[in-house]
């Protein structure tokens, strides 16, 4: 196709400057035929004219072909022309019109073809380029060379054009190759590279922006499933780089977040099952409040707390537990009930009062006196579970369905400073309900043990209760070295007071002659209803002396005041009116280990002891006697064998008679009697 192209432009480019040569031959035969025609006198002039009118470059009369001239009608070859020429004969003369050969000619012929024109020197091989409008002129051995269509020669096609009638000139026209194919090949491949080139550079930019982000893809899709310690790397200044340094602080600091809250549940979870095994094996007040208030601390987060419970007796608040606490509120344990406030005095006193819980900011010394000086606090009411019925809550209590108070559960200063929230409030009212049910557990289940060991008639320990605390205290005694005397103590004709007044009035007479046993004892010692009317006092770290001086006491106490009666009861005998019945009682006193080794041993010893005052005549008391015991080999040894005979000046109680075994100071071993 390209090829085609050449051909075609080289035959076009022959055809011009074939025609072209031919004008000139044409124009030069005109001008020599013009000036032959003419008379020989006008000729020369002629010919001047036709040479200034450019016609022919020179118009010679008379003169034959010279050398270097080429006829235009019979064209011979030989060396480089010089220039064209055309003739004219006439019978007298011939005229010869010439046309110079130089490069503007050639450059004109040139234009005119469009393609590089060579005049070559000659027609045989070896012809060298005469002249040549192009700056490397095509030799004439390459044009001979050449195919009559011309053909490459590097970057040129090149066709000889040979001289010929009319046109006496050899000569090349040349065009430059067009071959597309290479340049197409060359466009292409270039066009190829850039392509290539192109989708790399298109490629690693991509990769460079999307490689980062499908890590950090990665990194998020391993964090959801729970991997915090998951990293990506930044190495960037970017965008993708900062938040690639984001996401990596998020998730430290999500990781160091989930770290503490793992901790304080791991926390919380130790002090709840403390608190669940706490609740459920002990009836330890003390221990249950202490283990609620810590585990309240560690849900809340709060510095210090305190637990205050409603005191029975005189209706204070008074400290149970407390932690944290600073100031006058810093006490050691054992001081903690010295804590007492009013309720509806303070903070404390109002949620105590009220049964309603608060929480809040106080400024700095606002009540200290009333409560733990503090930034921030909470505090909810301890309330008993709401059981219509129970007989350990307060009926008033439940009016309007509100529970009782027994206490105050109170936080202080939460950790970082904020107020407490509703939440807390929620956390804490929990545990003030656990404290709540605590409390009336404990005081339950305290109840029913006093239920079971004492007498609902008098209130004193019943006759179980005698005998655990009787063994209690000889074991303890035994160990320790002590002594500890037995009294048993019996109304006298009581029997009478019930046929005489009625069964009413005898249980007033039991309940106020046990009223006067307490009252007329220490702290130490220990009243029981053995049953009927037939009472024990132990005397723990007392001697058979001391027993005497409690059993002239008691014995006095009874019968010294007549104990009043319902007036309406009348004597049945006499039918008379009657508010107040004497009455007495006899004693029996009996001390280990002098008595008795067991606590069978002495409390057996203290009623024979009782049958000898029965038998002196009661309203009086006497001491068990002692004997050696002739086989223990400890002197000292001694069993109760029963009353002593003759004995003591009863009415003085002084001791009159024989001493007892035991040393020291001897008690009087009667008492008076009737
Ligand atoms: P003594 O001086 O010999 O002790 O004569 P006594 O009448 O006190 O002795 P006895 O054992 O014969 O009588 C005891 C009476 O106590 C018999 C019983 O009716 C009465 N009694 C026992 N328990 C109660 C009680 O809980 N309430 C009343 N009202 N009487 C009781
Ligand atoms: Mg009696
Ligand atoms: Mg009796």
């Amino acid at each position: 196709m390209s090829r085609d192209r050449t051909v075609e432009r080289l035959d076009h480019a022959a055809t011009t400057v074939r025609t072209a040569i031919g004008a000139v031959c044409r124009q030069l035969q005109a001008a020599a035929d013009a000036v032959a025609v003419l008379p020989e006198a006008g000729r020369r002039q002629a010919a001047d004219q036709l040479v200034a009118r450019g016609l022919a470059s020179e118009i010679r009369i008379g003169a034959g072909v010279t050398a270097g001239q080429r006829d235009c009608a019979t064209p011979v070859a030989g060396g480089a022309a010089t220039a064209i020429v055309a003739r004219a004969h006439q019978a007298d003369v011939t005229v010869s019109a010439a046309q110079r050969l130089d490069v503007e000619f050639v450059n004109r012929l040139a234009a005119s073809s469009g393609a590089a024109v060579t005049l070559l020197a000659g027609d045989g091989p070896g012809a060298g380029a005469a002249l040549s409008s192009e700056p490397e002129p095509v030799s004439r051995r390459v044009a001979a060379a050449l195919p009559g269509d011309g053909a490459g020669r590097g970057q040129q096609s090149v066709r000889g054009v040979p001289a010929e009638p009319g046109q006496p000139l050899p000569l090349a026209v040349s065009v430059a190759n067009s071959d597309p194919t290479s340049l197409y090949a060359f466009l292409i491949f270039g066009v190829v590279i850039v392509a290539v080139v192109a989708v790399l550079v298109a490629r690693r930019l991509a990769r460079s922006t999307t490689r980062p982000l499908e890590e950090l893809a990665w990194a998020v899709g391993k964090v959801a499933d729970g991997e915090l310690g998951t990293r990506v790397p930044v190495g960037r200044g970017d965008e993708i780089g900062r938040l690639a340094g984001t996401f990596n602080r998020m998730t430290r600091e999500l990781q160091a977040y989930v770290q503490a809250l793992t901790a304080s549940r791991d926390q919380l979870r130790g002090h709840l099952a403390i608190l669940g095994d706490t609740l459920s094996s002990t009836h330890d007040l003390h221990r249950i409040l202490q283990v609620i208030l810590q585990t309240a601390l560690s849900a809340t987060g709060a510095r210090a707390g305190i637990v205050l419970l409603l005191d029975p007796v005189d209706g204070r608040l008074v400290a149970r537990c407390a932690e944290g606490l600073t100031g006058r509120w810093d006490v050691p344990e054992a001081d903690l009930p010295t804590l007492r406030l009013t309720p509806g005095a303070g903070i404390l006193g109002a949620v105590a009062a009220s049964g309603e819980p608060r929480r809040g900011v106080r400024g700095p010394g606002a009540g200290v006196l009333e409560e733990p000086a503090c930034r921030s606090y909470v505090a909810v009411p301890i309330c008993a579970p709401a059981t219509v019925g129970d007989p350990l809550v307060p009926g008033d209590a439940l009016a309007g369905g509100q529970p009782a108070t027994l206490g105050v559960l109170a936080l202080y200063d939460r950790l970082g400073g904020d107020e407490f929230d509703d939440p807390d409030l929620l956390t804490l009212r929990t545990f003030a309900g656990q404290a709540g049910v605590a409390v009336h557990n404990v005081r339950v289940h305290e109840e029913a043990q006093r239920l079971s060991l004492t007498d609902p008639l008098t209130g004193l320990w019943n006759y179980r209760y005698l005998r655990e605390s009787l063994r209690r205290e000889v074991e303890r005694a035994s160990r320790f070295g002590r002594m500890l005397t037995v009294l048993v103590l019996d109304l006298d004709h009581f029997k009478d007071v019930n046929d005489t007044y009625g069964h009413a009035a005898g249980d007033t007479v039991l309940g106020e002659f046990a009223r006067r046993i307490r009252i007329g004892l220490r702290e130490v010692d220990v009243a029981f209803r053995q049953g009927g009317e037939e009472f024990v006092v132990l005397l723990p770290e007392t001697d058979a002396y001391g027993g005497v001086i409690v059993a002239e006491r008691l014995g006095a106490a009874v019968r010294e005041i007549p104990v009043p009666i319902d007036p309406r009861r009348q004597d049945s005998s006499t039918g008379q009116p009657v508010d107040r019945v004497a009455i007495s009682v006899s004693i029996g006193i009996a001390v280990y280990p002098e008595h008795g080794t067991t606590a069978q041993q002495v409390l057996d010893a203290a009623d024979d002891a009782l049958y000898a005052a029965k038998n002196a005549g009661r309203d009086t008391y006497r001491l068990a006697e002692t004997v050696p015991l002739p086989a223990a080999g400890v002197p000292d040894a001694t069993v109760s064998t029963g009353v002593p005979e003759g004995q003591f000046d009863h009415v003085t109680g002084t001791d009159v008679a024989a001493p007892g075994a035991s040393g020291g100071p001897q008690p009087p071993r009667q008492g008076r009697g009737r």
